[in-house]
């Protein structure tokens, strides 16, 4: 639709008629960013599902916040952007919402595949972390992980690394969405060579993010059995001192189900319960080893719980029993968990494996339906965050928090439904516009906010010291 010729273009309903009626020919509303002319799925739960679908729909974004959803000429009849973009022949949908992941880690990504957890871990990743992480390397790394977000449509992301402050300050500057958790675990880590050093770091990074308009700094417990009880609880307190989310891992594996149950004679998931770590605002990543007991108290603790397929596969720790999260209410979203256990932060991949997974492990090909692994990865993502009421869906009052993509390539033609192929044959890369709290971060697949090609030359030259950090263990 031409800008001089949309009073005479076709289609025009009832309301946008009353609408024009209502202003001067040239008074629609200035908004700053209008996108229209693609199909829009909400996915505001009305119906039960997706939500609301609008083919040839329009959103109109004024400062951070979504002000009109609905069919194009509808919108357009209302509202003038000074910033368009044209989705035609795209979706328009929210950001997709990662619940889990170690932004820095994609600097380890490849490094070593294939191998037992354990052998994983003391081999490759320990001393890889012990020799190279640095504020500096964080930093470079977060930067090549955001990009790599930006790139594939995510807007929001949990995250629980050291140096959590640089993690922030990366992520604001590139305009994108966080819940980010400085952690706290009980031997030396690179940023913290005690527990109390890092409930300290974790305080002051707590009081330096305090009312960020995209940052919502955490406290990152690691596991229940890399800590000791006492530590446990302190995270907690601290978390409720300053009314801040609590991340942690939670039930990943047989194994650490094996260790709690000889150390404290119950499950990880009640364990940490009679610790009272359930007692404020929380967010567990895999809650693969978790039975009916179990997800019935976290259901009734309102804890947010994060499912990684492609982690969970890849190291074998087991299938999470995603659909009695469901059938107990519990608030759930999806994440990749950190590059190096997936090996990318693509979460169309991760939709896509979540969806395979369930049906596979339940010999159930109706388990798991797109509608729902698309709730997991926005409103769903949304809620287990804690950030509901702000993003999730597309919806007037939301912030803006937007993705467009394409669905004009060979492997998304013919086109029957968008619900289907954004979830069974769409990737990263498909992704055109990414939008956080109305400012557009890629437009037409270009960064604007981020130089990318500085950000992946300096993640190579980082990737040297990883290369060697490796070699002087002797584990090439
Ligand atoms: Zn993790």
């Amino acid at each position: 639709m031409s800008r001089t010729g949309w009073v005479l273009a076709g289609g025009l309903t009832v309301v946008a008629a009353v609408a024009l009626l209502s202003l001067p020919a040239s008074g629609r509303t200035s908004v700053s960013l209008l996108i229209s002319g693609g199909t829009v799925v909400t996915m505001d739960g009305a119906g039960g599902g997706a939500g609301t679908v609008i083919p040839d729909g329009a959103v109109a974004i004024d400062g951070q916040l979504i002000v009109a959803v609905g069919p194009t000429a509808d919108v357009e009849a209302m509202y003038v952007g000074r910033e368009r973009i044209d989705a035609t022949g795209q979706v328009i949908m929210p950001g997709l919402i990662n619940t889990h992941t170690h932004a820095p880690m994609v600097l380890f990504r490849g490094l070593a595949d294939d191998l037992a957890l354990m052998d994983w871990l003391n081999q490759y990743i320990f001393p890889a972390e012990k020799a190279t992480v640095s504020a500096e390397f964080v930093r470079v790394g977060t930067r090549l992980a955001v990009l790599e977000m930006i790139e594939s449509g995510t807007t929001a992301y949990a995250d629980m690394y050291y140096f959590e402050e640089e993690i922030a300050a990366t992520t604001k500057a590139a305009g994108m969405r966080g819940v980010l958790g400085q952690t706290i675990i009980q031997f030396p880590v690179p940023d913290a060579a005690t527990p109390e050093e890092g409930l300290a770091r974790a305080e002051a990074f707590l009081k330096e993010w305090a009312d960020d308009d995209l940052i919502v700094p955490a406290v990152a417990p690691h596991a229940p059995y890399t800590l000791s009880p006492d530590t446990l609880k302190a995270t907690r307190a601290l978390a409720n001192r300053y009314d801040a989310p609590l991340l942690i891992h939670l039930a990943e594996t047989r194994d650490e189900v094996g260790i709690i149950a000889k150390d404290h004679g119950t499950s990880p998931a009640l364990f940490l319960d009679s610790l009272g770590l359930w007692s404020g605002k929380s967010l567990a990543a895999h809650a693969v080893w978790v039975d009916e007991v179990d997800m019935a108290m976290l259901a009734a603790r309102g804890v947010g719980l994060s499912h990684n397929p492609e982690s969970n596969m890849k190291l074998a720790s087991g299938t999470a029993p995603v659909l009695g999260w469901m059938a107990h209410g519990i608030r759930a979203g999806l994440g990749t968990d950190g590059a190096a256990s997936n090996n990318d932060l693509d979460m169309f991949e991760a939709m896509r494996v979540a969806a395979l997974l369930h049906k596979h492990a339940s010999g159930d090909p109706r388990a798991m339906p797109a509608r729902d692994v698309l709730t997991l990865a926005t409103r769903g993502g949304a809620e287990a965050m804690g950030l509901a009421d702000r993003i999730g869906s597309l919806e007037v009052g939301k912030e803006a928090d937007v993705i467009t993509v394409s669905m004009s390539s060979a492997r998304q033609t013919p086109l029957f439904d968008p619900l289907s192929h954004l979830v069974y044959v769409t990737r990263g890369d498909d992704v055109r516009n990414t939008i956080v709290q109305g400012r557009v971060l890629m437009r037409d697949r270009r960064v604007i906010t981020m130089d990318r090609i500085a950000v992946i030359e300096a993640a190579k030259g980082m990737s040297e010291r990883v290369r060697s950090a490796v070699a002087g263990q002797g584990a090439q």
